[in-house]
């Protein structure tokens, strides 16, 4: 049963990329697919945090408009992250889900049992995934991984 889902932001919820326009503002994609299925793990009781190695105004922006349960922006050190929504949530590290698709999310990896990688992730990452999904980062990964995170966990259920 898995109770929370931890996710990146850039390469997961977003595709990784960054347009930037003549005064340097910037601008990232991600796909309605994602942000839907966000809210379906929330609607099914499922704890959503979001976890970031940026500190920045496109950072603050994604806690606005997701508002998770756990958000952790400027976050170089990722596992710290997780060991403290473990804390604090009461889940036990194998309820727990992370999916990350580059180098600063390899010692979570590392440590936890259900993890998820979307298809243009690191090869370092890709390796130790417990899903190698095949939708990419910004391009539907987190709707792929909802529907095999509900389904495990409905069937875990009896349902
Ligand atoms: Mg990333």
């Amino acid at each position: 049963m898995i109770r929370v889902v931890l996710l990146d932001i850039d390469g997961v919820l977003t595709d990784g990329k960054v347009i930037v326009d003549s005064t340097g503002k910037e601008y990232k994609r991600m796909d309605f697919r994602d942000v839907d299925a966000v809210y379906a793990l929330r609607g099914a009781g499922i704890k959503v945090g979001l976890v970031t190695g940026e500190d920045t105004p496109m950072a603050k922006y994604f806690q606005k408009r997701f508002k998770p349960d756990y958000f952790y922006s400027g976050c170089k050190k990722k596992l710290a992250a997780v060991e403290e929504v473990i804390a604090l949530s009461g889940a036990a590290p194998d309820e727990i889900c992370y999916m990350g698709d580059g180098r600063l999310d390899l010692p979570v990896f590392r440590s936890l049992q259900c993890t998820a990688a979307p298809s243009n992730a690191i090869r370092e990452v890709r390796d130790l995934a417990k899903y190698k999904l095949s939708f990419a980062g910004g391009d539907g990964c987190v709707m792929e991984l909802a529907e095999k995170i509900l389904a495990l966990n409905g069937a875990s259920s009896g349902k």
